[in-house]
């Protein structure tokens, strides 16, 4: 039995970084999305749960393995300083997401990979009540889920995962808009969207829903924002967060681009679709920007209080003169910013103009598409 690795999948969203990672299945089941690269290739597999739990025991097995170290360092049963020393030199994943986990307080735990919700209701019952009771820590579980899935759950059965420990569930909205969904081959409806996020909401599990700015690109942008609100504003979610459009090889939606069939929006008319979704949101959902895509990272609020104040830092950006967003914009994407005020900051904007003079060949502008391979780089 390999009690000192356990499976690790390839993603989790941003606000999970320290969550231990425990992959309850492998890969995606709907694996068609236009837009996303993570599981192209790769079969969807159901584990059992035996196998789920001997990598919670192998999680455990780590955590005790670091607590033995830390007492016979003298640090008392204390896992920070030894989590430090794994960290910069772990063994292998497995020990390093452990490390990271115990380093940040050993708290949250979050089920991979994309659709954990599709297993059966009893089995990841078994599941999230099995890690809580190995590893007492944990007082928040979550996990991706699909909307359609969600809503073929009946009610009783997201309040019984709630019950069990499931906290949060992370959703791919995307997209409100029916046309964008289809064509993206999200396999998912507005109606579902809407059907599922609120059984969610019902349950009692906290919901983060995700919406990707750009993704109508120039000729569906408005329609995106415009649904994307309605659904939003229907469903109520906890959170709202928000993560820009990236393309790469390896994503149906590069060739759709490569032969002309989508055309991708600029930075700025995605600003402009941000802020007809904000204005439209009727609900009182947290939004959030944390994605290293977005160009407004620090577009963040509680809604509908803090909907002007978020407002504001799009009409902020949008009154620089067309220098300084182009400015900004490169500076963002060559990550030397991080926000607006930022651009008051005399060294990292001579050095963003500097970047500017070297990227653009005739030191005026750096073209779109330069821009968008340097926001890609981050992913
Ligand atoms: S459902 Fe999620 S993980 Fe699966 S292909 Fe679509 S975006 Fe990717």
């Amino acid at each position: 039995m390999m009690l000192d690795s356990f499976e690790l999948g390839p993603i989790r969203p941003p606000s999970e970084a320290y969550s231990l990672l425990i992959r309850a299945t492998k890969n995606c089941p709907w694996n068609r999305c236009k837009f996303c690269h993570i599981y192209k290739g790769k079969k969807f597999e159901l584990r059992s749960v035996e196998e789920i739990k001997q990598d919670i025991l192998a999680a455990k097995a780590i955590q005790d393995k670091l607590k033995e170290i830390s007492w016979k360092a003298g640090y008392g049963g204390r896992v920070e300083e030894v989590a430090v020393t794994i960290l910069n030199n772990p063994p292998n994943e497995a020990y390093f997401n452990v490390a990271l986990w115990l380093y940040y307080g050993g708290t949250s735990a979050f089920l991979q990979d994309a659709n954990t919700l599709i297993m059966r209701t009893p089995e990841l019952v078994e599941v999230i009540k099995f890690l809580k009771q190995t590893l007492p820590s944990i007082t928040q579980v979550t996990s991706y889920g699909r909307s359609k899935t969600a809503a073929k759950k009946k009610l009783e059965e997201l309040i019984e995962l709630h019950k069990a420990g499931l906290s949060r569930l992370h959703i791919g909205l995307e997209s409100g808009y029916d046309p964008l969904l289809e064509y993206m081959d999200k396999g998912v409806t507005a109606a579902e969207h809407i059907k599922g996020g609120r059984k969610i909401v019902e349950s009692g599990i906290s919901l983060c829903e995700y919406v990707v700015l750009g993704l109508g690109g120039k000729k569906m942008w408005r329609e995106h924002a415009l649904e994307t609100a309605n659904v939003l504003s229907q469903i109520d979610p906890d959170f709202i967060r928000v993560r820009t459009l990236t393309i790469k090889q390896g994503m149906p939606l590069y060739d759709e681009v490569k032969n002309g069939n989508f055309v991708r929006a600029t930075d700025e008319e995605i600003v402009e679709e941000e802020k007809l979704l904000i204005e439209n949101l009727d609900c009182h959902s947290y939004f959030v920007s944390d994605h290293i895509t977005n160009l407004l990272q620090e577009i963040e609020g509680q809604l509908p209080q803090d909907k002007e104040k978020m407002l504001a830092t799009i009409a902020r950006f949008q009154s620089l003169s067309s220098e300084e967003r182009h400015n900004f914009r490169v500076g963002r994407r060559v990550g030397i910013y991080n926000q607006l005020d930022d651009l008051d900051n005399s060294r990292k904007h001579s050095l963003v103009g500097h970047a500017i003079r070297r990227l653009s060949g005739d030191g005026k502008q750096v073209d779109d598409e330069t821009i968008y391979s340097l926001m890609e780089r981050f992913i």
